[in-house]
């Protein structure tokens, strides 16, 4: 199945943007008294602990890793001592053991910045892999496994996404505007390890300055070139955006290489450049706080594994106010209920707001217009999906190809009687998952 059926018309929505924070500079955290690191914070693999309760740990130490080829290493983002080890639910919905330090407030390093070097294409995937970076744009997959492509005379080319098209969030714009330098030297180093010699960085029209800083600091670097891309979601998912900067379609069971494509995040290759100028890893996130009951909204660069309530507070928010708090955008965030959930690399906002956002209540029946079927980027048809999984008929979901579901949630917000379309998709993913 195509994934995008037509190059003429590209199919998506125009929500309301509320890009109220693009002009708010990136404020520092203060240390929390104390952080509770998850691990497992993407994609992949469980993180095993390699510290014990009681031991004094420093910024950037590794506290948990394992041999698995999808684990990503975790590191201490405080310095401080190591409270307890349990388990705890993360913001992903998993309940997954997790390290609590209790800050000492110094700040100490683990070691002292020095860049990292590496001479061969193996070198630098394990050195990705030792920056414990994951895909920072909201999906979380493990960025060495990610550049690890097998096939490497047929990708040539990186694509950076900067579309950041959910509604409030802001992180990936400051990334541009605060530090366009690192992401042309992130670009850099993966186009050299890898040998690519072309690279495209997409950014939605509807931030010009982020397109004219990119363009001036990339001018002098052969092969590489800013796509100014129309505004609309999901523009910054990543099979349209691959067919948006160079017209191939990803078929199904396609990864990007088979389209000769890498497609990292604006955050994640400047991040990468960090960690190869510094050598710390990846402790700390750009996170937008926004919504009605955000007391202040703002970017703002919080240590991993500090409780939202934390972050919450220091932007004057009353939690008795936040009817919903969502880790993400409104489009594909995720509702939390507990406000001491902790934050985790692949977060990009916290959202609250004094009511639910989602209306469960003014369901009506389908009156079959046919709106959900024109704006899903990936040809899909959620209104037959959601009577197939109503009725729990698998082979029917399965046929209809339900897999290929990108949970954007286009579907939900353009129907007339309110269905929630995308969640059912969640489910009857989750279902034949389960049955496989
Ligand atoms: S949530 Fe899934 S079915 Fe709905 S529009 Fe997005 S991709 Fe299509
Ligand atoms: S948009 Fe809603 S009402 Fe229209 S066909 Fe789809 S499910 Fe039915």
């Amino acid at each position: 199945m195509a994934i995008i059926k037509s190059k003429k018309r590209l199919p998506g929505i125009h929500p309301a943007y509320h890009k109220h924070t693009m002009d708010m500079e990136t404020a520092m955290l203060p240390v929390p008294a104390t952080v509770s690191i998850p691990m497992l914070q993407h994609i992949g693999v469980e993180a095993v602990p390699v510290v014990k309760p009681g031991e004094r740990v420093l910024v950037g130490q590794k506290i948990g890793d394992s041999d698995a080829p999808m684990c990503v290493p975790v590191h201490a983002s405080v310095s401080g001592t190591v409270k307890q080890i349990g388990n705890m639910l993360t913001s992903g919905g998993k309940n997954v053991k997790t390290v609590v330090i209790e800050a000492d407030g110094q700040q100490e390093l683990f070691s002292a910045p020095a860049p990292v070097r590496a001479d061969s294409r193996e070198a630098f995937l394990q050195a990705v892999r030792e920056s414990g970076l994951v895909g920072l744009g909201g999906a979380g997959f493990p960025t060495h496994v990610k550049l690890a492509h097998k096939d490497t005379a047929k990708v040539d080319t990186l694509i950076v996404n900067g579309a950041e098209c959910e509604p409030y969030i802001t992180s990936d714009y400051r990334e541009c505007i605060e530090h366009p330098s690192d992401i042309a030297d992130g670009i850099k180093l993966v186009m050299h390890h890898l040998g690519l010699t072309r690279c495209i960085i997409g950014i939605e029209k509807n931030k010009p300055d982020a397109i004219a800083l990119l363009s001036k600091q990339t001018d002098q670097m052969g092969g590489v070139s800013v796509m100014p891309l129309k505004s609309l979601y999901p523009q910054g998912a990543e099979k349209v955006l691959i067919y948006c900067a160079t017209g191939k379609i990803l078929e199904e069971g396609q990864l990007p290489a088979d389209c000769g494509t890498v497609v990292l995040n604006v955050s994640t290759v400047a991040e990468l450049a960090r960690y190869f100028r510094t050598g710390m890893p990846l402790v700390s996130r750009r996170l937008t706080i926004d919504g009605d009951a955000a007391g202040r909204p703002g970017n703002v660069m919080v240590p991993v594994g500090t409780p939202v309530r934390t972050v919450l507070e220091f932007c004057n928010t009353d939690l008795e106010r936040c009817r919903e708090l969502l880790m993400g955008g409104p489009m594909m965030g995720i509702a939390v209920a507990d406000p001491d959930t902790p934050v985790v690399k692949n977060n990009n906002a916290i959202l609250a707001f004094s009511r639910p956002q989602v209306s469960y209540s003014k369901t009506t029946a389908c009156i079959r217009c046919g709106k959900c079927v024109r704006v899903c980027p990936v040809g899909l048809m959620p209104a037959g999906l959601e009577r197939a999984y109503d009725n729990r008929n698998l082979p029917m979901l399965r046929k209809m190809k339900v897999n290929l579901c990108i949970n954007c949630g286009c579907c939900s917000y353009v129907c007339p009687a309110k269905r929630d379309l995308a969640a059912k998709n969640q489910l009857a993913k989750q279902i034949i998952r389960e049955k496989h």
